[in-house]
């Protein structure tokens, strides 16, 4: 831990006119503070933050900013008030101290609020203060310096998630290189540990039999560059195991296949010799097209200057080769950061220039949206933010509409929803919200969840609960049409059945509620025979004609089947009596009666064909029909009373499709024959629930 002294002493060395008193007292602040508050590993609590005080005078930073960075934690974690500071450091730092404190508070928000919080204070923060941030990421470093510490392993990944996610792409994008790829490289050790020690093993392995490949490259790109009379320095190194696994996941590549593990840095004395330097290199060695990037006579948004391109050595080593002049490197390593405190003993303003540089960038991007698209903030890129009425703030992905919000809010409020507010208009509910959005949700008291929205939500939670809803109301219709079933086959036992045979019945069915028998009934769960044998007991052997026993029912007769071949009715047609049919014999099966219109014919296209006809004793075939149904309450139960008042039964149903604002059903019904389902069809065809049926 760096000592009092060592820290005012290096603040010293850039800025000789630094307030000591003031340093040594946010230092001797610190200390007593936290007094004897331990961090995880073992060590004072107060080493860490002033070992942020110490990265942050690698930086270079103000007093301010050292102070600042000395005193960020008391505010959080002791019973120091941001008065208290302010009476101690006076308002400048106070400020600061409280920037970097409400940020600390996000981080222990639930993680859903979090991350939209941290978005907004981030930015809030960044465009009030720049250092705020910079004292915030010296914070995150540390702490993944020591997050190995941590014994429990869900909050170790945990942070380290959240420092690649939003803190290593801050970094970048203030121009913070060095804190970005130490970041990079502590999280991916703690997410990734196989990835990090398979990929760590191969590097060494690489680094065994190649020994001294690193060298030898640096080497001869020096001396063709000598020979071009330019006077550099070269440095060569491994790609980190972050970078390497990035590249495979971004790829599809194995490692094998990363072939510029190497990259090497040609730092120059003026900017021109970056350019012949890279003339230099691209006519010795071959260079890969489409990789060439300058960044000197562009710069990034960030001030990052370099030149950027990849060569082939030796025929087949890809090697990345970053040119730049030696002033142009000490900038990019620290970005923002370095490129102010480099500035500020010039310029009387040099506070003023630090700032308008910030401005400039926070200013490309001032609205939200675009700041967005102009960082690499992956994981706000597919989001949006949304306000309720009241403020509070929701995350939901892009694409959300209001019942995806709706959801977000409650599943009550969801389920409830009718129509919504954006913005204070009116708005259809299939509308896709926009960053900052107010969502104002109309809710009607007896409203459910629509099928159709599942046509445009795109939230798992609102998917989810719309399912969860319509298989509800399914059950109930079904459930409402069973129990008009169960009223037919209530009327066909012996004994009259009360509410008393019918909580008997259940019991003997091991079945809790009404709803359940009524439910088994109407999707043709439990047969009329064993329903009426429940109600009953013994009913069915001594009424066995008046029953629904199908099994036993006489088959219809066939004619054109030598006597005793047995046959069956086509499950793919459903042929009936009146149909013209034709018999298809299989090897070693019974003869199945096709209508002569089925399209599976045409698999048994090498089987004998059988020339049938209907016989006289006429028993109950089955048809099956599609009937698109409007999708609204009671449509199911009209469906199986125009059935039922056409003396036919349902056999079962089974729903198929739903589009708003039709339900298309399955249903097999008993008809006597072809005349009689094709009555059948046109009642329901002259139904208002029904909008198409036809036989299959
Ligand atoms: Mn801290």
């Amino acid at each position: 831990m760096l000592r009092q002294y060592e820290l005012v002493e290096r603040v010293k060395a850039y800025d000789p006119d630094a307030d000591e008193a003031m340093l040594n007292h946010a230092y001797v602040y610190t200390v007593q503070k936290h007094g004897s508050q331990k961090r995880a590993s073992g060590d004072p609590y107060f080493s860490h933050p002033v070992e942020v005080a110490g990265l942050m005078t690698d930086l270079k930073l103000d007093q301010q900013t050292i102070a600042t960075a000395l005193l960020h934690d008391t505010v959080e974690d002791t019973l120091t008030t941001i008065d208290d500071i302010k009476a101690n450091f006076g308002p400048e730092i106070a400020r600061l101290v409280d920037g970097v404190t409400k940020l600390s508070k996000i981080e222990q928000m639930p993680e859903d609020e979090r991350a939209a919080e941290n978005l907004r204070k981030f930015l809030l923060a960044m465009s009030e203060d720049i250092r705020v941030l910079l004292v915030k990421l010296g914070d995150r470093l540390h702490n993944m310096r020591t997050l190995h510490f941590i014994k429990n392993e869900d909050k170790r990944r945990r942070i380290a998630r959240e420092t690649i996610d939003i803190y290593a792409p801050l970094a970048e994008r203030i121009g913070m290189y060095e804190y970005m790829r130490e970041m990079q490289a502590l999280a991916f050790e703690h997410l990734e540990p196989d990835a990090f020690a398979t990929i760590s093993g191969r590097l060494a392995q690489i680094r065994e039999q190649e020994g001294g490949q690193v060298d030898a490259i640096a080497l001869a790109i020096k001396q063709a560059l000598a020979e071009a009379g330019l006077k550099v320095e070269v440095q060569g190194r491994e790609k980190q195991p972050y970078s390497i696994w990035r590249k495979m996941a971004e790829r599809h590549v194995s490692f094998d296949q990363i072939t510029d593990i190497f990259a090497f840095r040609v730092l120059c004395e003026k900017p021109e010799d970056c350019y012949l330097a890279l003339g230099t290199l691209h006519t010795t060695w071959q260079f890969i097209p489409g990789r060439f990037k300058d960044y000197i006579s562009t710069p990034k948004n960030n001030g990052y200057r370099s030149l950027h391109t990849a060569l082939i050595y030796s025929g087949s080593m890809r090697v990345e080769v970053q040119i730049r002049t030696q002033e142009m490197h000490r900038t990019n390593h620290f970005g923002l950061a370095a490129h102010w405190a480099y500035k500020q003993h010039d310029e009387p303003d040099g506070q003023v220039a630090w700032l308008r540089d910030l401005i400039e960038i926070v200013d490309a991007s001032h609205d939200p949206e675009e700041l967005l698209e102009n960082t690499r903030l992956a994981i706000y890129q597919d989001r949006i933010f949304a306000f309720s009425p009241k403020g509070a703030l929701f995350q939901l992905p892009k694409g959300a509409t209001p019942v995806d919000f709706a959801f977000a809010v409650h599943t009550d409020l969801g389920a409830q929803t009718i129509g919504a507010k954006i913005n204070g208009r009116h708005m259809p509910l299939r509308t896709p919200l926009a960053n900052g959005d107010v969502v104002e949700i109309i809710k009607g008291g007896d409203a459910e969840p629509q099928l159709s929205w599942l046509g445009f939500v795109v939230t798992g939670k609102a998917r989810a609960a719309i399912r969860r809803a319509v298989r509800h109301k399914e059950r109930e219709e079904v459930a409402e049409l069973g129990a008009k079933l169960y009223d037919q086959i209530a009327a066909r036992t012996p004994a009259k059945v009360g509410k008393k045979a019918l909580r008997e019945a259940l019991k003997r069915l091991d079945m809790e509620e009404e709803e359940d028998l009524m439910y088994a009934i109407g999707a043709a769960k439990i047969s009329d025979h064993e329903v009426m044998e429940a109600l009953v007991p013994g009913s069915t052997a001594d009424f066995e004609d008046n029953t629904d026993d199908r099994h036993n029912r006489q088959p219809i007769s066939i004619r054109g089947l030598k006597p005793g071949n047995a046959y069956t009715l086509a499950d793919c047609c459903h042929p009936v009596p009146g149909d013209r049919i034709v018999g298809l014999r299989r090897k070693g099966e019974s003869v199945e009666v096709h209508n002569i219109q089925c399209l599976s014919l045409a698999s048994g296209i090498d089987n004998d064909w059988l020339d049938l006809d209907w016989g006289d004793r006429s028993g109950v075939a089955i048809g099956r029909l599609v009937v698109t149904l409007y999708d609204r309450r009671g449509t199911i139960a009209e469906m199986a009373n125009i059935v039922a008042r056409n003396h036919a039964d349902v056999r079962s149903l089974e729903q198929v499709r739903v589009e708003n604002p039709f339900a298309t059903y399955e249903i097999d019904v008993e008809v006597q024959d072809l005349a009689h389902l094709t009555r059948l069809l046109s009642a329901l065809r002259a139904s208002d629930a029904v909008a198409q049926a036809e036989r299959v």
